[in-house]
């Protein structure tokens, strides 16, 4: 092959910039990619200054240094070191490689430069300077950064880097972190179930994880921490990055704001209680005085009504006493004395009964037990008794069980006293009435069974309501409280009472009350 033409291939299709010079420094030829590569015509180059191929504050120092290399040339790469800048055509500059040599032909030195665009590589390296320093800064950023940052190996688990706050914070040098995991620094958790937690980082599942622990420092303090740990890579190393925030302040905030919210509801709670107590009490109250008030009206209506019997009988035994003057008419003032007093006595029952319903709607009566003697004690009822008792009727007592009992003295003699009367007063003259009382561990039993007129059936449910009275005694002196008072003495005792009744032929009322004795 022609060595010329190859040689002519190669200047003209070389992928560098092939520029020669002659020693007065014009160029004298110039390859097609040095002219693309400056932005000229083909061969517009030609014989102009090789200056003009530089930025124009580089021109006279150029020829200078081009003179030297005529001089002494030696082969080298231009401005080593130095960010070399090529000018184009149209004045726009570029970062440019040079590398110089030189021929000489026919006893004229010439110096070629070989010009290849470095602005690629530049840039290259600038954005490595760049990225470098970035990196520089974000690690000053992480060692200098306030809240504490924690990178440890992803498979070891071992710290390998941990910035200055938190080993400030915790006490420990790198070296010595080096050698500790996070279960190290974590009480709160065991290993195992520190690698559960953070799998599913590991494995992709989520980003990141949040989580609220303990820390303990070298010297053994502990303080609450927030924990966001991220999976991540350190080069080729895969690690954990733990951003960790103290939050004793937080937790001291949220404490003292729970207890303050805590007592405002105790303090709610307290209140709206007492609201509620004082408005019950005002309630009961105003339904006491209602029923009060309810109670002195129908008793007056009552009174008015009961009162008249006995008091027109005093009227007209007083009336007659005062005719029977006579020693011989001794009797019949007799009977009407005895008419007066039952009829006084009648006055006062209903009077009784009015003060002792007052007294227990009032809440004036209480419970109070004490040892009585059975016997003695019937003894005294009956004989209180025996003053309303008809003629021919008598009261039996049965007792079973130990004789000395416990007991609200006051309360029990009142019921036995009215369920007596009744039985005394709604049986016909010759018919005993029975009193059964009973003591074991757990109550007290009493029974009183007559054989009177008894309780029509239609009657018997509303036998314990206030002024209630059945309609087969109508003409027998009372006043429908009896009854209401022993139900409400036993409701004060924890007791009960019913009974069982035939028209006709008889009524048995049982109470029971239970025993006060633990
Ligand atoms: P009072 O006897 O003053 O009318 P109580 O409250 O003691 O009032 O009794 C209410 C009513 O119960 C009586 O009016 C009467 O109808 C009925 N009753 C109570 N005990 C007996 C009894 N032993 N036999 C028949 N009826 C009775």
């Amino acid at each position: 092959m022609d060595n010329q033409k190859m040689l002519q291939a190669m200047f003209a299709e070389a992928t560098i910039g092939i520029i020669v010079v002659n020693s007065q420094g014009k160029i004298v030829q110039a390859n097609p990619f040095s002219e693309k590569l400056f932005g000229y015509e083909k061969g517009e180059l030609i014989l102009q200054p090789v200056e003009v191929l530089l930025p124009n504050s580089f021109r006279t120092r150029h020829v200078e240094h081009r003179k030297k290399y005529h001089q002494k040339p030696i082969p080298r790469t231009m401005g080593a070191n130095l960010e070399l800048q090529g000018q184009r055509k149209d004045g726009s500059r570029f970062s440019i490689e040079i590398s110089l040599s030189h021929m000489d032909i026919d006893g004229e030195r010439f110096a070629i430069a070989y010009a290849s665009d470095d602005t690629l590589q530049q840039e290259t390296f600038k954005s490595l300077k760049e990225a470098k320093k970035i990196s520089d800064d974000i690690s000053n950023i992480v060692e200098d950064s306030l809240s504490e940052i924690f990178i440890f190996d992803g498979e070891t688990m071992k710290f390998i880097q941990v910035n200055k706050g938190a080993r400030q914070n915790m006490g420990y040098s790198l070296e010595e972190m080096e050698m500790m995991t996070p279960v190290d620094i974590k009480p709160n958790f065991e290993e195992e179930e520190f690698l559960g937690l953070i799998e599913p980082l590991k494995e992709g599942k989520v980003n990141e994880l949040l989580f609220e622990t303990i820390h303990i420092r070298k010297n053994g303090t502990t303080y609450p921490v927030e924990v966001h740990l991220q999976y991540s890579r350190l080069g080729m190393q895969p690690v954990f990055v733990a951003f960790i925030s103290d939050v004793s302040q937080r937790k001291e905030y949220e404490h003292k704001i729970l207890m303050h919210s805590e007592e405002l509801e105790k303090k709610v709670i307290e209140r709206t209680e007492e609201l509620r107590a004082s408005e019950s009490k005002l309630r009961e109250s105003f339904e006491k005085e209602k029923q009060l008030g309810e109670l002195k009206s129908r008793f007056v209506s009552m009174a008015s009504h009961e009162f008249r019997t006995p008091l027109s009988s005093i009227l007209s035994s007083a009336n007659l006493i005062g005719r029977y003057e006579k020693e011989e008419q001794n009797d019949k003032r007799m009977k009407h004395v005895n008419r007066i007093e039952s009829s006084v006595r009648n006055l006062t029952t209903i009077l009784n009964d009015f003060l002792s319903l007052e007294k227990l709607e009032s809440g004036k009566v209480r419970y109070h037990p004490v040892e009585i003697e059975i016997e003695e004690y019937i003894e005294q009822v009956i004989d209180e008794m025996s003053l309303i008792s008809k003629s021919d009727q008598k009261i039996i007592h049965f007792h079973e069980g130990e004789k000395q009992i416990v007991a609200d003295e006051h309360l029990l003699k009142n019921i036995m006293l009215n369920l007596l009367s009744n039985g005394i007063k709604y049986s016909p003259e010759g018919k005993d009435v029975e009193l059964h009382t009973q003591y074991t561990e757990e109550k007290i039993s009493i029974q009183v069974k007559d054989y009177g007129i008894g309780i029509p059936e239609a009657d018997q449910e509303l036998m314990f309501t206030r002024f209630f009275r059945a309609n087969n005694v109508i003409n027998i002196q009372g006043t429908g409280l009896g009854l209401t008072i022993v139900k409400r003495y036993l409701d004060l005792m924890g007791g009960k009472i019913w009974f069982e009744s035939e028209e006709g032929k008889g009524t048995t009322f049982f109470v029971e009350i239970p025993n006060v004795i633990e």
